[in-house]
């Protein structure tokens, strides 16, 4: 069952109708449903019991989505975080995620970054060149720490997604180059600084096949097991994150056939399981709440022209993405439709969330959500435009509250500075 659907005609969260939320809080704003980003981290918790992997530890990357509400509430069903920014890592800790249950990834960390997060006590540093290998172990043996490190390696697969999301391929700037990671595994295992925990392997985002995990994952556990043969420690196998969700017509897998593939891949290995996930948990559960603001009709178009703009929900000016788009009062059967362009209001012409689209007639005023908003939408915003960033809702079981408020102008304007050596306005 759906937590977002129609009650009485009118598209409710968690049984909130989204008028309710509209009428409380303006618009634009997402709204996300706790009943979803439940159900989307237990489907790989309870697939991995199912799996006889009980243990396995599932990492929220917290870059999909890092309001706190949200992180606090897949950590209190015992998610941990994936985090790729000393911000992400505080937002981690803050909304009560154990620092032993997280992982921190990226290609750019900071020796700053380094050291806050060995200072935290984290799980796991993966670590994506030879240069941020010996700049880690400079780091730690400054504090006289060992940074538990996993180093990401690029099994040059081919994701089949947007290639703007492809991160496994050989020329990707992520990852360790294949064929040069046993050597550097030795040179990681003579550090002091450098405790040798695991191998992390991610291959990119709205994956929607096994096949390239298939792929990914059977190389990663055999540099595992060569790896051990070596007499390097692999006691943890990091497999990412990616799975897709479905936006338009995708039939991405189900998350129990993608865990039934690491089960597969790790069998008599004995090794510790984590998986990153973020669209997949945060992705279904939000959606972005818009107001008509006007109906602008040419020769040949008609612009449904909302308050929500590419600032607040970048996706499809960015990759081209595709979001359902639904009235929140649902049309009579019969009510006729219109094909129609869905834009925002910012200066730029890729500041439009649909072309061509046939929905059912809009009127200025109306209100409209766009699904599957609840990945990449909020934490991708901007203020671009001068507009004030979008605030954000949580849903749970018929209640709901504010969980980012909406700036006001002032706030907007306090974060800028005049020096006094700027001259006066011009005033005669
Ligand atoms: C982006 C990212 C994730 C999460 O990706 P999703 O497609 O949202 O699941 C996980 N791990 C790493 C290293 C990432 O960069």
């Amino acid at each position: 069952m759906s937590h977002i659907d129609y009650i009485d005609g009118i598209l409710s969260i968690d049984g909130v109708p989204l008028t309710s939320i509209a009428a409380a809080v303006g618009t634009p704003v997402y709204c996300y449903s706790s009943a979803t980003l439940a159900d989307g981290y237990r489907a790989y918790a309870d697939a991995f019991a199912r799996n006889g992997l009980p243990n396995a530890l599932v990492c929220y990357a917290l870059k999909a989505n890092g309001n706190l509400a949200v992180v606090r509430s897949l950590a209190a069903l015992g998610a941990g975080a994936d985090v790729v920014s000393e911000g992400e890592l505080r937002r981690a800790l803050a909304a009560g995620v154990p620092a032993d249950r997280i992982i921190f990834s990226g290609v750019g960390k900071t020796p700053a970054e380094m050291a806050f997060a060995l200072d935290r006590g984290i799980m796991q540093l993966n670590v994506e060149s030879v240069e941020e290998l010996a700049t880690l172990n400079e780091v730690a043996i400054g504090m006289d720490r060992r940074a538990p490190v996993a180093l990401r390696v690029n099994p040059d697969v081919a994701a089949d997604t947007h290639d703007k999301i492809s991160t496994g391929r050989k020329h990707d700037k992520f990852g360790i180059d294949w064929n040069a990671a046993p050597a550097i595994y030795q040179q990681a295992a003579a550090m002091p600084g450098i405790e040798v925990v695991g191998i992390a392997v991610h291959i990119g985002s709205q994956i929607t096949s096994l096949s390239p995990y298939r792929a990914a994952f059977a190389r990663v556990v055999e540099m595992a097991r060569s790896l051990r043969e070596d007499g390097v420690a692999i006691r943890r196998i990091d497999f990412g994150g990616g799975l897709g969700i479905t936006y338009r017509d995708e039939a991405p897998p189900r998350v129990a056939d993608y865990v039934g593939v690491i089960a597969e891949a790790v069998r008599d290995l004995q090794c510790e399981v984590v998986v990153e996930p973020g669209r997949r948990i945060a992705g279904p559960a939000g959606v972005l709440l818009a107001r008509v603001v006007r109906v602008k009709r040419t020769v040949d178009r008609t612009f449904i022209v909302l308050d929500a703009a590419m600032n607040d929900l970048v996706r499809p000016a960015m990759y081209d993405a595709w979001h359902p788009i639904v009235p929140v009062v649902a049309p009579e059967p019969d009510s006729p439709r219109e094909t129609v362009d869905v834009v925002g209001p910012i200066c730029e012409s890729t500041d439009m969330f649909a072309a061509q689209r046939e929905l059912p007639r809009l009127r200025e005023g109306d209100l409209v959500a766009f699904g599957a908003a609840g990945a990449y939408g909020a934490a991708m915003s901007s203020e671009y435009n001068s507009r004030l960033l979008v605030p954000e809702v949580l849903a749970c079981e018929a209640i709901w509250s504010v969980v980012r408020r909406r700036p006001t102008f002032d706030d907007m304007l306090s974060q800028d500075a005049i020096p006094d050596w700027v001259r006066a306005p011009f005033n005669g």
